[in-house]
């Protein structure tokens, strides 16, 4: 397993095509745009390091038996997706952020189930294939993007009515050495912080759609790859060389827009090609995996928000208001409750046809879809708990001024004995989860992150099995069907 710093050289040394801002990047590892998002991912090898949570942060790998970092791992058995959940929730705590790491994660999961079964449906050799790539992924101890999401066009017409036909990401030659694609893909989550890009549909295909039923993996610094990173509310911030108006002064997450400009993909990279009758079953499982993931990362990180929200209480004297502590046990029981709802979706996993493990998918949708829901809550609590300070604070530079930073000190001060500046901390940092660049980790990316609402109830509604249900009604009524 690489250490965090020997992942850091490993991306330092890739030769990625990657824009910010208007301006090509060199170096993105050292960009300070980003290198908080990388500070986040190279967490996910500094814990697995650290003998105290080993527990959860490896895995032994199902290919070689070697002791492996979890987010390269295959879930063999019920307790692997348990603790899967449970390493998220600490490394949201331990970075109060999106480390990122679990899409690629998430990805090698439904393709190692779904590869299995494309083969032994149609005697192609995708598993097998896709068995080699992930012994190198665990082997290298590597970080993947998992992309899936195309930009889709029109939304009202499949990928291939769209009149710009590379609004999903398509097969645009195919080659006796491999294939050649064309498209994008819209907010990876961490690309830049990536050694390899798992490419898979972003919805299920029907047969004149065969183009875009592909799933293929490259190395992030392939040629005709380019990067666009995306911005966040307030990231100016990070350049601007503080500590106390970025909120959290050492992590950050990452999302980039993703472009395939006519990309050689050799065919022992090729996972899927035109079987689209697969294309419904990798997207429902990777999106179920990751759906079960917010049931960990943003527990983690309502935890951070919840412990910011509980010392400000302390600085700002109301630590013993009967209102105050109702609303900051409200915030715990709506965290608590997304918790309940991944480790329940994970102790109730099946094992797939390969012996992979995968999520019950009805708990799993229903965790996501409360995670659209409970952290705008919690939010909502923390800022009407913080007060509008929180918004009207002035900047760091203002506290250093000799001519206004006294009277900040003197005007801003809480409880008798705290200092000024661990209140003005704690309130950015409230800043930063609830509306500033961590939104992109917890508030906005709990609405549309692993899908937006109405993807989990197709999903709710398909899963419910309301026929059961009807049954148990008419027998307790007296109807016999
Ligand atoms: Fe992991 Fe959460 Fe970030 Fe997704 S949003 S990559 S589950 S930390
Ligand atoms: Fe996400």
């Amino acid at each position: 397993m690489k250490t965090a710093q020997e992942y850091v050289e490993s991306i330092r040394r890739l030769k990625v095509n990657a824009f910010a801002q208007g301006k090509k990047i060199e170096t993105p590892a050292d960009h300070p745009l980003i290198r908080p998002s990388l500070n986040a991912v190279a967490m996910t090898y500094e814990l697995a390091h650290d003998p105290a949570c080993q527990h959860l942060t490896t895995a032994t790998s199902h290919l070689t038996g070697r002791r492996i970092n979890r987010f390269t791992n295959i879930h063999r058995d019920n307790s692997d997706l348990v603790n899967k959940v449970k390493m998220q929730r600490l490394l949201g705590q331990k970075t109060g952020t999106c480390f990122q790491r679990c899409v690629g994660m998430d990805a090698i999961n439904a393709m190692e189930s779904t590869t299995f079964e494309i083969d032994q449906s149609r005697g192609t050799c995708y598993h097998q294939r896709f068995k080699e790539f992930l012994k190198y992924i665990q082997d290298n101890d590597l970080v993947c993007d998992g992309a899936m999401t195309d930009p889709k066009g029109d939304r009202g017409k499949r990928p291939s009515q769209q009149a710009d036909p590379d609004l999903f990401l398509r097969v645009v030659k195919e080659k006796p050495d491999g294939i050649v694609v064309r498209g994008a893909k819209c907010h990876q989550t961490g690309a830049l912080n990536s050694h390899e890009i798992l490419v898979m549909p972003t919805m299920a295909m029907k047969p004149e759609d065969a183009d875009y039923a592909v799933s293929f993996a490259v190395p992030s610094d392939t040629p005709g790859i380019l990067y666009i990173l995306g911005r966040q509310a307030s990231d100016t911030r990070k350049m601007e060389g503080g500590t106390i108006d970025v909120g959290n002064v050492r992590f950050g997450g990452q999302e980039c827009l993703v472009i395939f400009e006519d990309v050689f993909v050799p065919w022992e990279r090729v996972f899927l090609f035109r079987e689209t009758e697969f294309a419904g079953t990798l997207v429902e499982r990777f999106a179920g995996y990751h759906r079960q993931s917010y049931g960990g990362c943003k527990v983690g990180v309502g935890d951070v928000l919840i412990g910011a929200i509980a010392n400000l209480m302390d600085y700002q004297g109301i630590s013993n208001a009967s209102h105050a502590r109702d609303k900051l046990v409200e915030m715990i029981h709506l965290n608590e409750t997304l918790y309940a709802c991944g480790l329940a979706c994970s102790t109730e996993g099946k094992a797939t046809a390969s012996g992979t493990y995968l999520i019950d998918l009805l708990l799993a949708n229903i965790c996501k879809l409360n995670v659209t829901r409970f952290p705008y809550e919690i939010a909502r609590l923390a800022e009407d708990l913080a007060g509008g300070l929180m918004v009207t604070l002035p900047s760091e530079a203002d506290l250093r001024n000799p001519a206004t930073g006294p009277y900040m000190e003197k005007y801003l001060q809480g409880v008798c004995g705290t200092a000024t500046e661990c209140r003005l901390r704690m309130l950015r940092l409230v800043e930063n989860i609830t509306i500033g660049a961590a939104a992109v980790a917890y508030r906005t990316e709990s609405m549309h992150g692993a899908g937006p609402p109405q993807a989990m109830k197709v999903v709710i509604g398909r899963q419910a099995d309301l026929d059961h249900k009807k049954g148990l009604a008419k027998t307790l009524a007296g109807i016999e069907s």
